[in-house]
């Protein structure tokens, strides 16, 4: 098999991004044909590539591991998760695996297929800000700690119905990837912390209930999950927060309560910064 890009032709491409309009992500997702080779590290973690790509596994191997373990751990997660990556050797193929028009620097982790939680990106011989073993390992956390909360809370995958469904807010979710980014490196937790310092405008909770991409603006939006979340931590404890992820199961965490408290962001203001 020669698979090439040239299969992604610009109709191939279109089909693919018209499916945004009546598939969600996690049924729309489809390995790109490029990818042909598989590397496995372990019964539960593997790697799916392009053959022009194999140079490059032993650095993703070793931030994939890293990641997980992170994340495992802070979560007190005792099973195995099971993990393919989907590396795509170019752009177009992320592209055409997730059907968005997105830039080559993006992760997605955008629901499983055949129990198996898929996380796609694009390879680091491409994109040359994925080539920092840093940053690879700080979003693969992100993107592992999706899967893992959809594992311990069963929250919905469509992220625009959780207000409405009263299931775990997006802005925790989001907060916690990014929490478990900044176990990765402390550089990591700097940025944030710079970054949050130059917020003019807060969301209130509430508006971020739902998709955080789908804010005006969507640095801040994270920047702010990822404030309250930390606050959320530091105030309940690690154990608390995971026994309200379990509790979303059954729908049993009031996180209308919790959405409200001032203690979370607003408070920020108070301070004075
Ligand atoms: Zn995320």
């Amino acid at each position: 098999m020669h698979a090439n890009n040239n299969e992604l032709d610009e109709t191939t491409m279109n089909r693919r991004f018209s499916l945004r309009n009546s598939c969600r992500i996690a049924d729309r997702l489809e390995k790109s044909p490029n990818i042909t080779e598989r590397y496995s590290i372990s019964t539960h973690l593997d790697i799916h590539y392009a053959p022009q790509d194999a140079t490059i596994l032993p650095l993703i191997q070793e931030s994939l591991l890293d990641a997980y373990g992170i994340v495992k751990t802070w979560f007190n997660y005792s099973n195995d998760l099971a993990i393919s990556l989907w590396m795509a050797p170019e752009v177009k193929d992320l592209q055409y695996m997730v059907c968005i028009p997105c830039a080559d620097s993006y992760f997605f982790a955008p629901g499983a297929r055949d129990g198996i939680n898929i996380i796609v990106f694009v390879s680091p011989l491409t994109c040359r800000l994925n080539h920092n073993e840093i940053r690879m390992t700080a979003l693969l956390a992100h993107e592992i700690t999706h899967h893992i909360i959809r594992a311990i809370a069963q929250a919905s995958t469509d992220a625009t119905i959780r207000k409405q469904n009263l299931d775990m807010p997006m802005w925790l979710e989001e907060g916690l990837c990014q929490l478990m980014e900044c176990e990765v490196h402390p550089s990591i937790e700097d940025k944030f912390i710079k970054s949050i310092n130059e917020i003019s405008q807060w969301y209130d909770l509430e508006d971020l209930w739902n998709d955080l991409s789908s804010c005006s603006d969507t640095n801040s939006a994270y920047l702010q999950a990822y404030f309250a979340t930390q606050r959320l931590v530091n105030k309940i404890g690690q154990a608390e927060v995971l026994t309200l992820l379990s509790l979303n199961r059954d729908h049993k965490t009031d996180w209308r309560e919790l959405t409200k408290s001032n203690a979370l962001t607003a408070l920020k203001t108070d301070e004075g910064r």
